[in-house]
This record gives C-alpha cells, sequence and structure tokens, in this order.
C-alpha cells in the first residue's frame, strides 16, 4: 500500500504558486486576491474558510473573508455577491456552502460572475466543463486529478467506480475521469443512492473514487485487491477520547482498505489539502486573466464567451 499523501503533494503545489505569484507581483502585478463569502456560524464551513485564507497568506495571495449572520436575507447576500462582481481588486471568490436554508443556493451560484468562480460551480464553467472547453474546473476534483497525476497513477483505459452524485464532487468526476485526457480515459461507472448491489460496482473498481458522506462505509469486502482508493468523505464523529469531542473520519474504513489497496488516501491528510490548491490554481488562472469569460450580447441575448485557454 502507497500513501496518496495530500500533504506532501499539496506544499509541492503550494510552493509552486508561490514562486509564480513571486514572479507575478515583482513584475509589477498585484497578488491574486480571493475572497469568501461565509453566512452563519456552521462549525465546518467555518474550518474549511479559516484555512482557505490561511493558505492564500502562505502563497503570497491576499484575501477577504465577508462573514454574514445566518438570518442574512437573500437581498442582502445578492447584493454581496454584486460588489464582489463589481469589486476589481477581487480577482476570483467563493460563497461557502451550505447556506442556511432560508437561502437559495442554486440562484446564488447562478449570480456569481462565471469570470470569478473559482469554485467552478456556476452553469457556464460546468457546462464548459462537460464539453472540455477552457473553464475553472470544481476544486475537488480538480485535487483529485492533481493528486493522481503526482503519482503518475494510470487511468487510462481502467475501470473507475465514483460513489456519489453531487454536483461538485461526484457529477463532475465522472465526467472528468471519463474525457480523453490525463488523467482520465478511463471507463467509468457512477454510483448513487439509487443503485443497486452496490458492492458488485465496486468490486470490479481499478480506481474508487468514494463521495458519499458516510463515515467509513467501503468496507474491505467491497474493494478489489490493487485498487486505487480515493476518499473524500468527510465527516465528524463524536469521539470522547479526542479533545474535540470528535474526529474526522473519510468514507473508506481506511485500517482495513489500506492493507489490499495499491494506493490510497488518508482522511485527514489527503483530498481536503488538495481541493485547497484547486481554489488556489483557479484564483491564480483569474488573477492573470488566464480563462476570460466575458459577457457578450448577440441579438440582445446575452452570452458568455471564453477568450482564453489555461
Ligand atoms: P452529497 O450529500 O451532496 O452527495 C452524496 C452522494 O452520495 C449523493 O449523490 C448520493 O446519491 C450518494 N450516496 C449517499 N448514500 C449512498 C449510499 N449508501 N450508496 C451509494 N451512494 C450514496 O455530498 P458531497 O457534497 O458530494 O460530499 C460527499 C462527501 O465528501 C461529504 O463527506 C463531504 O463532506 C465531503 N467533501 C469533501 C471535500 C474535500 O475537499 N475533501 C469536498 C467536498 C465534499
Amino acid at each position: 500500500m502507497n500513501l496518496l499523501d495530500g500533504k506532501l503533494v499539496s506544499e509541492h503545489y503550494k510552493q509552486k504558486i508561490k514562486t509564480e505569484v513571486a514572479q507575478w507581483v515583482a513584475n509589477g502585478n498585484k497578488p491574486p486576491h480571493l475572497a469568501a463569502v461565509i453566512v452563519g456560524n456552521d462549525g465546518a464551513s467555518e474550518a474549511y474558510v479559516a484555512n482557505k485564507v490561511k493558505t492564500c497568506a502562505a502563497v503570497g495571495f491576499n484575501s477577504t473573508l465577508i462573514r454574514l449572520p445566518a438570518d442574512t436575507t437573500q437581498a442582502h447576500l445578492n447584493d454581496t455577491i454584486d460588489s464582489l462582481n463589481d469589486n476589481k481588486d477581487i480577482d476570483g471568490f467563493i460563497v461557502q456552502m451550505p447556506l442556511p436554508p432560508h437561502l437559495d443556493s442554486i440562484s446564488v451560484t447562478e449570480r456569481i460572475k462565471p469570470s470569478k468562480d473559482v469554485d467552478g460551480f456556476h452553469p457556464i464553467n460546468m457546462g464548459r466543463m462537460m464539453l472540455s472547453q477552457p473553464c475553472y474546473l470544481p476544486a475537488t476534483p480538480k485535487g483529485i486529478l492533481l493528486l493522481l497525476e503526482y503519482y503518475k497513477i494510470e487511468t487510462k483505459g481502467k475501470h473507475c467506480v465514483v460513489i456519489g452524485r453531487s454536483n461538485i464532487v461526484g457529477s463532475p468526476m465522472t465526467m472528468l475521469m471519463s474525457r480523453k485526457a490525463n488523467p482520465g480515459n478511463a471507463t467509468v461507472t457512477i454510483c448513487h443512492s439509487g443503485t443497486t448491489n452496490l458492492k458488485h460496482f465496486t468490486l470490479q473498481a481499478d480506481i474508487l473514487i468514494a463521495a458519499l458522506g458516510q463515515a467509513e462505509f467501503v468496507k474491505e469486502d467491497m474493494v478489489k485487491h490493487g485498487a486505487v482508493v480515493i476518499d473524500v468523505g468527510i465527516t465528524r464523529v463524536d469521539d470522547n477520547t479526542n479533545a474535540r469531542g470528535y474526529r474526522l473520519a473519510g468514507d473508506v474504513a481506511f485500517n482495513e482498505v489500506a492493507p489490499l489497496s495499491s494506493y490510497i488516501t488518508p482522511v485527514p491528510g489527503g483530498v481536503g489539502l488538495m481541493t485547497v490548491v484547486g481554489l488556489l490554481l483557479n484564483t491564480l488562472a483569474a488573477a492573470k486573466k488566464k480563462c476570460i469569460i466575458k459577457r457578450i450580447k448577440i441579438n440582445k441575448i446575452k452570452l458568455y464567451d471564453f477568450k482564453k485557454n489555461y
């Protein structure tokens, strides 16, 4: 068993980003600037956003954290998004999900200007991804691709099984693993809550990507010998032996699955750290205007036009 070490690989990328930012600034440009909006006091979201802001500083980005109370109205959140869309100093921004239930996350995602949508969740970015056209890739799938690439894991012709079909992880991951690229070019099966006999599929996986959000769900008897196992899940599990009263668990029962896998990601220390790298790389691309998405009007219909690849 080999560890797919998110700590090692994320440090590698952060160093590269830091060097690139220093060069960019030395050439007279302003540092990339990422803003994050957080609504309410969800503990896990607070931790994720704090980590993103901290990492920005480590690579030389500017960052702005906008905290809004849990009872923020949709109108106020919309105004906040509009002002970030118009703020020339901000290169990209995210609205941390999940939002309190009275807020409409779909309209929030659609309100963010695609050229500043460094989470890659806007339908324009998602659609462009589907068509293999320039776009910001969603940060978690992007981080997983970087991890596979770093360890030179062959994906072409392999059978990749993804558990989970969410818009932010499972579905884009399926798409990216199947497209003609490296990593990619795999034959992909997507499993979800409607799948019967899940084990039948997971046992066929050369590469198994678990993104279902159920602690230690994937057991030893569900994994083929020699499989590459990517664990996306992060769930807080009560643990009185831990000072915080909980520990973080992945979707894979690591201790029993690791011995039969060829490569496996730990939780924590795996995909989560790579997600931040995906976000930083998208923000760097936004700052360098490598992926310019301009609103254009043809016959009074608003369209979006990507000017360059990145
Ligand atoms: P989600 O709840 O939106 O989607 C879960 C998916 O899993 C659904 O499509 C559902 O059909 C499927 N599913 C649920 N139970 C299942 C079962 N028993 N069998 C088969 N499929 C089942 O979740 P999400 O946003 O995709 O996140 C999944 C997990 O990944 C969560 O633990 C989340 O915290 C974590 N996550 C981690 C990162 C990271 O950076 N590591 C990023 C995003 C999400």
